[in-house]
């Protein structure tokens, strides 16, 4: 049912089209009218194997065929006279058999039986070696629609979690576009479809792994948008008749105790989920009134629970043991810088689990607590209650703390507090808004800070990107050519000043430089291996998940006596390159070479 919407991606596009290439080869469909019936199951979120035999006549039998030559498997059509294998279904539910679209359907000496709507994707992914570890598996695929009627025959038409697509639930809904701009007064069944609706949207994002859900009517007849922003790239969901525009954001705003009424100022507000629906995830909502008198809003999925392992944080082993080492100290500040969205909260609360044992008392101050860890003493921050972070930290240096972690530092009066917490013996973690770790050094002397303390207190700075991981499952390796090494070498030495120019010194270290990748990243042969993005089912465009960026600067002898002198930028940034700091872009270089990321990812979110 989810594919229906995922045909957006190009990448399934492709894979559709060859899914049912047979049909052409035998002549049942031209390969315009393919085209032509993905377009329509496209434009009408429709299945596409529904358009085929409704459209086209196709028959299902014939669909099941063309899989099966596609997939080289057997194809099973739907049996009414089937026996219901319990005890291969015994640790299986309807909603999860719905969702990865596999099924198994008997097992005998020659094996264990495996219907599937793609059997190559379910086979790549070991699940059912997982769920049925000792068995022989042999595979067969299936219709849509038969596999849809396997799983009512297996589990009962009720057992479904939420038997409706999207499309199902817009079609419950009157359709009448022609006058959308009245506010129209909604009847409770469209109102009930609406509710639905919603939910389907936020369950739907959290399934896929989505941060943010976009909502953006227009004015007049014109449909409302939703699209999700993925792996940091908004791709589109899908389209909401204008007649449902002002509903649907009202349902909204009454998901989070927003005034429905004041349509003509910003608003924001928090969706617990699990008092609509059954998943146990929360949504900040802003709601901004934009341009016609509509109202865009926008939700943010906020990371539901556990801290990540330090060692699964996409850090180099480099910067791993530097990292450690920098927070193993029992007192002193130690700060995580970035943009808005690049990850900060995350690695702060990896270091916090590393930090997290029974004999540390720790506090820490957040807006919102996003991630929860058992053993953290864990306070959110009100403002509107005069609960404000410089409080909760005073109120922290009265509470026996060993380790404090503050969700943001941004004025002299919290900063201030955290040097003079670890010159007093304790270890505090905190966020910056700046760019570049060398930079928020800078930064906050200017807000005044005493730079002897200061550099006392200074452990170390983390800045962080978040970059486009490569799909592990499509990207495609080559053998990158002399100029694309010269210009990656280039690139990765624009912070280098000893490594620039034609002096025979710089030429010296940009080889020296080069050994050292050849060393760590090239195969026997002296050759490199880069990849590049593909795309296929499994990913966005080629690209799946996101990778840490990072720049670490330790607050070693030479950074806290430069500190002192208040140095500029420039010298700092030349002196922690000295101690061993990797920048931004010569991290991702680094990821680069490792086959994570390519250098286009890595241009784009290192820009200053
Ligand atoms: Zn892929």
């Amino acid at each position: 049912m989810m594919m229906v919407f995922a045909e957006g991606d190009d990448g399934n596009r492709m894979q559709s089209h060859t899914k049912y290439e047979a049909l052409v080869t035998d002549a049942l469909l031209s390969a315009a009218e393919l085209e032509r019936a993905h377009h329509a199951a496209h434009a009408q979120l429709l299945d596409i194997e529904e358009v085929l035999v409704m459209d086209f006549q196709v028959p299902l039998a014939a669909i099941g065929q063309a899989l099966a030559r596609h997939f080289k498997v057997p194809y099973e059509p739907f049996a009414p006279g089937r026996m219901k294998p319990g005890f291969l279904l015994r640790n299986l539910k309807a909603q999860y058999v719905e969702e990865n679209q596999w099924l198994p359907l008997d097992e005998d000496k020659d094996g264990l039986l495996v219907l599937a709507l793609d059997p190559e994707r379910v086979r790549a992914s070991r699940i059912v070696n997982q769920v049925f570890p000792k068995s022989t598996l042999a595979w067969c695929v299936t219709t849509r629609a038969e596999f849809r009627q396997t799983v009512d025959q297996f589990f009962g038409t009720t057992a479904r979690s939420d038997g409706s697509s999207l499309r199902e639930v817009l079609s419950g809904m009157a359709h009448d576009d022609s006058d959308g701009e009245a506010v129209q007064p909604v009847s409770q069944a469209v109102e009930n479809e609406l509710v639905k609706l919603v939910n389907k949207v936020i369950m739907d994002a959290s399934r896929q792994g989505v941060s943010d859900i976009h909502i953006e009517p227009l004015p007049g007849n014109g449909r409302t948008a939703i699209r999700f922003r993925k792996d940091g790239a908004l791709v589109p969901y899908i389209d909401i008749p204008a007649s449902y525009r002002n509903a649907l954001v009202a349902r909204v705003k009454i998901m989070c105790d927003l005034d429905t009424s004041e349509r003509r100022k910003p608003q924001d507000g928090k969706i617990k989920f699990k008092k609509y629906g059954p998943l146990d995830i929360e949504l900040r909502v802003a709601t901004i009134p934009s341009a016609g008198g509509v109202e865009d809003i926008v939700m943010r999925i906020l990371p539901a629970g556990d801290a990540m392992a330090l060692d699964q944080l996409g850090v180099l082993p480099h910067n791993l043991a530097r990292l450690r080492s920098a927070v193993d100290k029992p007192h002193g500040l130690f700060f995580v810088c970035g943009p808005t969205g690049s990850g900060k909260t995350t690695t702060l609360h990896s270091l916090l689990a590393y930090l997290n044992t029974p004999d540390t008392k720790i506090w820490t101050a957040e807006d919102p607590v996003e991630i929860t860890q058992k053993g953290l003493r864990q306070v959110q921050v009100n403002r509107k209650a005069g609960l404000d972070f410089a409080t909760v930290m005073r109120a922290f240096l009265r509470a026996d703390p060993d380790v404090i972690m503050v969700g943001e530092m941004r004025d002299r009066e919290t900063v201030g507090i955290g040097i003079e917490a670890s010159l007093t013996g304790h270890l505090v973690l905190a966020t910056l808004h700046t760019n570049s770790a060398p930079e928020s050094i800078v930064r906050l002397l200017d807000m005044g800070m005493d730079p002897f303390n200061f550099a006392d207190a200074l452990l170390g700075v983390l800045a962080q990107r978040l970059a486009r991981r490569l799909c592990g499952a499509c990207k495609e390796p080559y053998r990158p050519d002399g100029a694309e090494m010269a210009q990656l070498l280039a690139e990765y030495c624009a912070d280098l000043p000893h490594a620039q120019g034609a002096g025979s010194a710089a030429a010296q270290a940009r080889s020296a430089l080069l050994d050292g990748w050849r060393t760590r990243h090239a195969g026997s042969d002296g050759h490199f291996t880069l990849f590049r993005a593909r795309g296929c089912a499994e990913c966005n465009k080629g690209y799946r998940g996101r990778v840490g960026l990072h720049e670490l600067m330790i607050g070693t002898d030479n950074i806290k006596r430069l500190l002192q002198e208040r140095g500029r930028v420039a010298t700092l940034l030349a002196a922690a390159l000295d101690d061993g700091m990797l920048t931004l872009k010569m991290d991702g270089i680094e990821k680069v070479l490792l086959g994570i990321t390519d250098l286009r990812t890595v241009r784009q979110v290192c820009i200053r």
